[in-house]
């Protein structure tokens, strides 16, 4: 099973990916907490590619398809954060012919942009085992502290108001797009992304079980 999950910052990708991953057994990769990582080492690249995150602008497509290549082999994945641009969904249909596979699905979050803005500045996320909170609808136990591991929760750099807005900016010029791709080739499922995080995502494995049959295979 190969997923896409796409949506702008905010839309609950990454809560849905990880409840969606865990429920079919599969990979749940995120481009962005991939370059997080990736961009620790001090080198002048890792910086470079840090000043284009932490200003909500996106990583070159070049750059990002070496890296996506490597990940991308073998296995049943669900992919968040990538594509985020009409090349990168090009690139990523390639990628998977050469590897003699395809993508089964694409999931569709949509929420408004004035409660994406009020998401994700509220939002802590524990750098450890990268679970999410907020300030508002979903405080940890204790402050600044991740109720799973421990962790010192901390706002991404990239999640202030100011970077938001540019991050929002470039999802509807550049990322929207590809969600006309998709459905053009019928693999498009939409949802609303306002609303209880587990009754949306019940709401989307219901629809991929229609569409995939229960273990995620075509029917
Ligand atoms: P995310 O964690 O998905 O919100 O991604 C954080 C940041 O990483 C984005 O704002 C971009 O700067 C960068 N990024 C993540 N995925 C991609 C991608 N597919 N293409 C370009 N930049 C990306």
């Amino acid at each position: 099973m190969r997923l896409i999950i796409l949506g702008a910052s905010g839309a609950g990708k990454g809560t849905q990916a990880q409840a969606i991953a865990s429920h079919f057994g599969v990979r749940h990769i995120s481009s962005g907490d991939f370059l997080r990582e990736e961009t620790k080492a001090d080198t002048a690249l890792c910086r470079a590619v840090k000043r284009l995150i932490d200003r909500g602008d996106l990583v070159p497509d070049e750059l990002m398809l070496s890296m996506m290549h490597e990940i991308l082999e073998g296995d049943n994945f669900i992919l968040d954060g990538f594509p985020r641009t009409f090349a990168q969904a090009l690139a990523l249909d390639e990628i998977c012919g050469k590897l003699g596979c395809q993508i089964d699905m694409a999931l569709n979050i949509h929420v408004p942009d004035d409660e994406v803005i009020q998401r994700i500045t509220g939002r802590k996320v524990c750098p450890d085992c990268k679970a999410m909170f907020h300030i508002i609808f979903y405080p940890p136990k204790q402050n600044f502290i991740c109720d799973h591991c421990g962790g010192r929760l901390e706002q991404r750099p990239d999640d202030t108001a100011s970077t938001v807005r540019n991050r929002l900016k470039i999802y509807h010029e550049r990322t929207l797009p590809i969600i006309d791709f998709y459905q053009r080739q019928n693999l498009l499922i939409s949802t609303g992304g306002v609303g209880d995080a587990d009754e949306i995502t019940g709401n989307l494995i219901r629809l991929l079980e229609e569409r995939l049959g229960k273990n995620g295979h075509c029917n």
